[in-house]
């Protein structure tokens, strides 16, 4: 719809403009840094940033029902650079000037609910949103679109050149960092590090389609990270890890969404994340804080964060209910299908310590829970979940089984209405599938097949016909009316199908 058409009350604040004074904050020391440069951790204490607007308060300024019109009609401009996650600029990307925004179809994702049947099962009313669909199929656009305009504005405004974009990755931030370097060509290129075989083969093939100079490092994924740690502190490289907080701040436009999809009512809402380096989990915490600081939510929703039994340092860590006695120890992770979350020592740590606090604080009591499950829950949880019409990867799996053990727990009530965050799409995870429907777990992973999951092709091939069609000899007359006539009887006896009347 075109501007003159909206109502004249919100027409001037449909383009947003360029505002806000952002600075890289340290968690640790509190000290600020201008934004001027790539920075990841604070020069004085090496702890990990975030970026804070200093200017928020104005956003305080516009009572909230002009808020929510804002958004809501801004669903309806044909504008590329406000159909992502800049429909909320104001609170991601004040400073990005619109034609520095790099829109490849990312974020509002849809939230699909669960069928009568898988609800009852799970006993819960759920949603999954799926963030398998955005582009790379994974959530981590949705910060790469962030990062990566703040690149192209730095380089837009003749500070930077030359960009060589890096990342390790557990596989979807690879994909997802190669495909919006891509987009940036020829200034920008990428190189991406990987544990070595431990990224599924869509994983890989994602990055090496866009472009990407692909290493594969051993080890796990820890590993990896340490590399890369190494690269942007010794090199010119742009990091586009989470440890970037450019990334996070584009992650926030998920709670963002979710707000606006419930009407921005949050009464009785929770949200389930899988936990692997807890940039996800920081971004949506730190959104949901921001709307409510605005008024544009007037309470904030319960979140649990997920982790496997194979990789839990975080649930570990809130094991200890007092916090002056927590004390966090990095894991030595084990083999889980929720691959893309298998990580021993979260480099967002210290950032989720901090605002769980906050939120916590708040929300006027505890609001973040934390949940472990096993291996085999993961898988029989997200199989169970796509027979019943979703999309949902290992780490979708994971948060599904960790709302049923929340329920059980009583963290989750009957009247709560549940959001799980799917985070990638099943195709991504197929070789988990294939493994589970062919008993092939190697025993590390604790996996027992439970029959009724399973599932394989069935090759049809009547045995009294003597010709079948081949790509290079097709059938015709009388053997192809035999081999269409056999086959389809094959087919109706194992289906045990009843004629037609005629
Ligand atoms: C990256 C990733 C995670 C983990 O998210 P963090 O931000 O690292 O905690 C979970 N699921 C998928 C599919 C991912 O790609
Ligand atoms: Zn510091």
């Amino acid at each position: 719809m075109k501007i003159e058409n909206f109502p004249e009350k919100v027409q001037p604040y449909l383009i947003p403009k360029v505002d806000g004074h952002v600075v890289y904050r340290c968690l640790e020391c509190e000290a600020e840094y201008d934004i001027s440069r790539l920075l990841y951790t604070c020069p004085a204490c090496q702890s990990v940033l975030l970026l804070t607007d200093l200017g928020f308060d104005r956003l305080n300024k516009i009572p909230p029902d002009t808020w929510h019109q804002i958004f809501d009609y801004r669903k309806m401009l044909n504008i590329p650079a406000l159909q992502g996650i800049y429909r909320y600029h104001e609170f991601i990307g004040p400073i990005i000037p619109l034609d520095a925004v790099i829109y490849l179809g990312e974020g509002h994702t849809p939230m699909v609910e669960a069928n009568p049947h898988l609800q009852q099962l799970v006993g819960a009313r759920f949603y999954f949103k799926n963030e398998g669909q955005n582009p790379s199929a994974s959530f981590k656009d949705r910060g790469m679109a962030s990062a990566l305009s703040y690149i192209k504005f730095l380089v837009n405004s003749g500070k930077l050149s030359d960009v060589l974009a890096v990342c390790a990755s557990t596989g979807d931030t690879s994909a997802s960092a190669a495909l919006y370097a891509a987009y940036l060509q020829p200034g920008v290129k990428s190189a991406v590090l990987l544990p070595h075989k431990k990224v599924t083969p869509q994983q890989l093939a994602q990055p090496l389609g866009s472009g990407a100079l692909v290493f594969e490092i051993p080890g796990v994924f820890d590993d990896s990270m340490k590399v890369v740690e190494a690269l942007s502190e010794e090199y010119n490289v742009a990091l586009l890890n989470s440890k970037n907080a450019w990334r996070i701040w584009g992650q926030e436009s998920y709670s963002y969404e979710i707000a606006q999809d419930f009407d921005y009512d949050m009464d009785h809402k929770v949200i389930v994340v899988p936990i692997g380096n807890a940039g996800n989990i920081t971004a949506i915490i730190s959104g949901f804080l921001k709307f409510l600081k605005a008024g544009i939510i007037d309470r904030l929703p319960k979140i649990i964060g997920v982790q496997s039994t194979h990789a839990n340092p975080v649930y570990r860590y809130y094991l200890e209910p007092k916090p002056e006695k927590r004390a966090f120890v990095p894991v030595k992770v084990r083999p889980s299908v929720a691959q893309a979350a298998m990580i021993g020592n979260p480099v967002s740590m210290p950032r989720v310590i901090q605002l769980v606090e906050t939120y916590n604080k708040k929300a006027g009591n505890q609001a973040i829970f934390f949940a472990e499950v096993k291996e085999q829950a993961i898988m029989d949880w997200q199989l169970t979940a796509n027979r019943n019409g979703h999309i949902a990867c290992t780490q979708g799996g994971e948060t599904l089984a960790g709302l049923v053990d929340a329920r059980k727990r009583g963290i989750v009530s009957e009247d709560d209405v549940v959001v799980l965050n799917a985070t990638a799409h099943a195709l991504k995870f197929a070789g988990f599938q294939e493994m589970y429907f062919e008993n092939r777990f190697p025993p590390e992973f604790e996996i027992v097949p439970n029959k009724a999951l399973q599932n394989a092709p069935r090759l049809v091939r009547p045995e009294d016909l003597n010709v079948v069609p081949t790509p290079d000899k097709p059938l015709k007359g009388k053997d192809l009316e035999r081999f269409v006539k056999r086959t389809a009887e094959a087919i109706a006896k194992e289906l045990n199908l009843s004629t037609r009347d005629s």
